[in-house]
């Protein structure tokens, strides 16, 4: 069993306020887990780990935990400063956010743009879009559910595929220590910029909890953000041990639940479109101002609409 390691969490700042959490693995080949965003390589993760005595350019493995730009913005960059032949690793379903800027706003970023006419909004999300991403490429390493990545000395990440935040959401588990690198893929009650979940596959979302639950049992989690508690009032620290795991798988499946029901209260309209007055009623039962579809938090559509759409995994079953 390995020893367990020693771990530097990178506090990158991205868009209007955000913050995005990158760990460093002090391991024989070192790993970052995420890049936060096109500037954040050589602007704060290179200070950060000089300061803490490490260098970006011993970096052997950037590994993804999904293809989020706040996530994989930096990827580009940071592998041109990370030392030769590093790796970039990255889940197969989310490949195409790693090579393509404009999928980011066809997909999850994009969502709530259908829905509320904001020109100005979309304007400045797709300013921060392209900004933001350092450079469109392909993975070096395309991971699936169950690989093993070796970072030396007997020390080894499994990977875990956690879908649902987005399609190839994973997390990475340090062997031994069962620490767990979950990205995204744990949501409670959203980041305190967002303060709602993103997940884009409710079926999948609860799944990849219910999994990391009962079979994966992380004894620690490394968050990619601060999150809210299923109160959605108070923001919990982004590396979480002991009772405070299970309780955040927990209050992460309560609050889907309620999601699930104020999701009922949409009529699917049988002929035309869904509009954004059509989820008004899931955003009162939520407490939002069922008349102001703005206020309604940036994640609301994304998530709520998962709910409408047949999902890959089947029916919504509970
Ligand atoms: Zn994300
Ligand atoms: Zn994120």
């Amino acid at each position: 069993m390995a020893e367990p390691i020693r771990v530097v969490p990178i506090v990158c700042p991205f868009g209007l306020g955000g913050v995005v959490y990158v760990y460093y693995l002090d391991t024989p080949e070192p790993a970052l887990v995420d890049t936060g965003v096109a500037a954040s390589p050589a602007g704060v993760i290179e200070p950060a780990l000089q300061a803490a005595g490490f260098r970006l350019e011993d970096v052997r493995w950037i590994l993804a935990t999904h293809g989020h730009w706040d996530h994989i913005g930096g990827a580009h960059a940071a592998r041109t400063l990370a030392a030769p032949g590093a790796a970039v690793a990255l889940h197969g379903a989310d490949a195409e956010l790693l090579a393509q800027r404009r999928a980011h706003l066809n997909g999850y970023a994009g969502v709530r743009f259908r829905y509320l006419d904001a020109p100005e909004l979309l304007a400045q999300t797709e300013a921060l879009l392209l900004e933001g991403i350092s450079g469109e490429l392909a993975a070096d390493r395309v991971l699936a559910d169950g690989d093993r990545i070796p970072l030396g000395r007997g020390i080894t990440l499994a990977v875990v595929h956690t879908p649902g935040h987005s399609a190839g959401s994973v997390s990475y588990l340090l062997e031994g220590p069962n620490w767990a690198f979950t990205g995204d893929a744990v949501q409670i009650h959203g980041s305190g910029t967002n303060r709602f979940p993103l997940f884009v596959d409710p079926a999948a979302y609860r799944a990849s909890l219910r999994r990391l639950l009962a079979e994966v049992r992380p004894a620690e989690l490394y968050l990619g953000h601060r999150l809210l508690d299923p109160t959605g009032e108070t923001l919990l620290e982004s590396h979480l041990a002991g009772e405070a795991v299970p309780a955040a798988l927990r209050g992460s499946l309560d609050v889907e639940e309620r999601l699930a029901a104020a999701a009922a209260q949409i009529a699917v309209p049988a002929q035309q479109p869904l509009t954004a007055q059509s989820f008004a009623p899931a955003a009162e039962a939520l407490g939002y101002r069922a008349d102001d579809p703005l206020s309604w938090p940036p994640s609301f559509f994304a998530t709520l609409s998962g709910y409408l759409a047949p999902s890959e995994s089947g029916p919504p079953a509970r």
